[in-house]
């Protein structure tokens, strides 16, 4: 893939959002598409089956394999990875973990080795620390913001580079430029699971990453009530991994689901607008606050790698985090006190959410490596939703106070 079919690095519009991947029906003239919840699809003659399964027609055969409502998302979601790049696909999947899993297994093998972030999501963390060194793949975590620490973990048998930008729940950023540059040096593949930022925040393709992975679960679908996951990258790649993730693993997302997600997608540029504008001004407040320690927001100058935000992502995301004076007993306090916000996990929800990682999303992490990978005991997580900023923004003052 040369640089000129990479997708170009700017947010996608809510035309976009609205109209990719959803061609006009035809036979019925129907303005929103049909949701088709078969399994199998009928041939008109033994000809076109046998061609179907050779690739040489394009008919469809098994809803594990190919379902029009599920293909519609994907071309959606195609869209706002790539932009309008026929060189990249999407295969959506049952979840997140589903699309990490597939990914991974895409790029590795037994006797593999990934570089990792230490600050990510649990689930993430325990599949490359617990679960894949039973199948021979190892990783070396490391810290994600120093581009020398990746290059220095890399060992001979290093497939893949790990990135989580930003990290769950840290906040922390990875230099995508700086790894893709030390991937294309070493011959290795890059990965980025992208779910904190959406498309409308960050589109790591257009670095020239190889695979990117969501949870639409969080603000792809944006109305917790569909789980699903997508994995987005270049033809050749995708070819191996939509084998893996639905035929083989079958992590198939249903069509249901793919229809709800779709529709959250239609008002994903709306939402994020609210989201990311309402965690600004939280981020802000918190800032002031005598009872915070520390606020994590990209888009506050006190963070860190606030120039690298700056230089890779296009909006600073919806979420936010903090350090309550107080340690855990204070942040306890917080999370029983708020009223607008939901004490609930999740992220990326139209209502607005806050959660204790170190009790919950990260509690299957050993202390010192979550202390290692900067979640404090007392590190509140806040997921802005689209309520009125002033509602959110009190609410949390209030709690803390
Ligand atoms: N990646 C990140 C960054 C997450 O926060 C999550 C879940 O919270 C996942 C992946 C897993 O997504 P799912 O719950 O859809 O499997």
């Amino acid at each position: 893939m040369n640089d000129s079919s990479r997708p170009r690095d700017v947010a996608p519009s809510s035309t976009v959002c609205v109209h990719a991947g959803e061609p006009a029906d035809a036979s019925t003239g129907a303005c929103e598409p049909p949701l088709h919840m078969a399994v199998a699809f009928a041939f008109d003659d033994a000809a076109q089956a046998a061609g179907a399964f050779t690739g040489e027609n394009d008919h469809l055969i098994y809803g594990r394999w190919r379902n029009p409502t599920v293909h519609a998302l994907e071309l959606k979601i195609a869209a706002l990875e790539a932009g309008a790049s026929p060189d990249y696909e999407c295969v959506a999947t049952a979840s997140g973990m589903a699309a990490i899993t597939a990914a991974v297994l895409t790029c590795c093998s037994a006797g593999d080795h990934v570089v990792a972030p230490r600050s990510m999501y649990g689930e993430s963390s325990r599949l490359l620390r617990e679960r894949l060194p039973r199948f021979g793949i190892e990783t070396t975590f490391v810290d994600q913001t120093s581009a020398s620490a990746y290059a220095g973990a890399i060992r001979p048998n290093t497939k893949l580079l790990y990135v989580e930008t930003p990290a769950n729940p840290t906040l922390l950023l990875t230099d995508l430029r700086a790894v893709v540059a030390l991937a294309r040096e070493k011959g290795l593949r890059v990965l980025v699971d992208s779910t904190f930022a959406t498309p409308y925040c960050q589109r790591p393709l257009a670095f020239g990453v190889d695979l990117v992975v969501h949870s639409m679960t969080k603000a792809i679908g944006g109305h917790g009530d569909a789980i699903g996951g997508a994995i987005v990258g270049g033809r050749a790649i995708m070819a191996g991994a939509r084998e893996l993730a639905v035929k083989s693993f079958g992590g198939v997302l249903s069509p249901f689901n793919a229809m709800l997600v779709a529709r959250g997608i239609r008002t994903l540029s709306l939402r994020q607008k609210q989201a990311c504008a309402t965690a600004s001004v939280l981020a802000n407040a918190l800032a002031e606050s005598p009872h915070v320690a520390r606020v994590h927001y990209p888009g506050h100058a006190s963070h860190p790698q606030h120039v690298l935000a700056k230089s890779q992502m296009s909006a600073f995301g919806s979420l936010v985090a903090f350090e309550a004076k107080g340690g855990i007993a204070q942040g306890r306090r917080v999370l029983e006190k708020v009223k607008v916000v939901t004490h609930a996990v999740s992220l990326g929800d139209v209502r607005s959410l806050v959660t204790h990682p170190a009790s919950t999303t990260h509690a299957s992490m050993p202390a010192d490596a979550r202390h290692a990978g900067g979640i404090g005991d007392g590190l509140i997580r806040v997921s802005c939703g689209i309520e009125e900023t002033n509602d959110v923004v009190d609410d949390v003052l209030r709690a803390l106070d």
